[in-house]
């Protein structure tokens, strides 16, 4: 098929003189789910080139079984593929807890309107139309790289828990045992700095400050009616214990 032509008649010229096994690796596994067996290689070269590691699937029964099995970092998807097309594997990877969050890259000749935006709803991340470059699709990848990965500071931060109630910051969740708790933002932030220091006595305006933002005016009694709400919703009113003429402290 014309269309499919790929341009990349530079990189595989450079194929022939040095071996990707001597790169080093970065740490990032691609799984190309792609039929077309020049464009798998100069791919492949080219991805290893770049430190990431490359699983292939020729088909689409055997992508979407290496990509639920193998957990890899990013998926490139072709969509027009033998035994099953990638629209058809995108629906199943987004309804599989192993690759709901797999960052997608659908690669195709189809460059129809109609196409990318079944491709998003479906859940792909990006979009690349063949024929493109390898150094435009390296740059995709690297800019869906930063997007989807969580901050630094983000992964340090670890799950608070103190009398069967924990609180989950990087997915800003709260739950009593199992049971997630349904907090509105402010309720969440006033339970997340509470419970970060059992014991330690807060003020209204340091709660204030916290849940709801510095400067923000607010009345002090408005915490009250959060505090109250909180108890309520944590199905126990001693958990969050008042302190007199001050504020409100977790109890230790
Ligand atoms: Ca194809």
């Amino acid at each position: 098929m014309p269309t499919e032509t790929i341009e990349m008649k530079e990189d595989r010229k450079a194929k022939q003189p040095s071996k990707t096994s001597d790169i080093p690796k970065n740490g990032h596994k691609v799984l190309i789910i792609e039929d077309e067996q020049p464009l798998v290689e100069a791919l492949v070269y080219n991805l290893e080139k770049e430190g990431y590691e490359t699983m292939v699937a020729l088909d689409g029964q055997e992508g979407l079984r290496k990509a639920i099995s193998t957990s890899p970092d990013f998926i490139l998807l072709d969509l027009m593929l033998p035994s099953l097309n990638g629209i058809e594997i995108l629906r199943e990877l987004r309804s599989n807890d192993r690759t709901r969050n797999t960052p997608i890259i659908v690669v195709t000749a189809k460059a129809e309107e109609t196409d990318q935006v079944v491709g998003f709803s479906m859940g792909a991340d990006d979009y690349v139309t063949k024929p493109f470059s390898v150094k435009v699709l390296l740059q995709r990848i690297k800019a869906l790289k930063r997007r989807t990965e969580p901050a630094e500071e983000e992964l340090e931060i670890k799950v608070l828990e103190h009398r069967g109630v924990k609180v989950d910051q990087v997915r800003h969740k709260a739950f009593l045992g199992k049971h997630e708790l349904d907090l509105t933002p402010t309720e969440y932030r006033l339970l997340e700095c509470l419970i970060r220091q059992p014991g330690r006595a807060f003020s209204r305006v340091q709660l204030m400050e916290f849940a709801i933002g510095e400067g923000a005016i607010v009345l002090e009694r408005t915490i009250d009616v959060h505090i109250k709400t909180l108890r309520k919703k944590l199905g126990n009113m001693d958990m969050i214990e008042t302190v007199r003429g001050l504020g409100y402290r977790f109890q230790e």
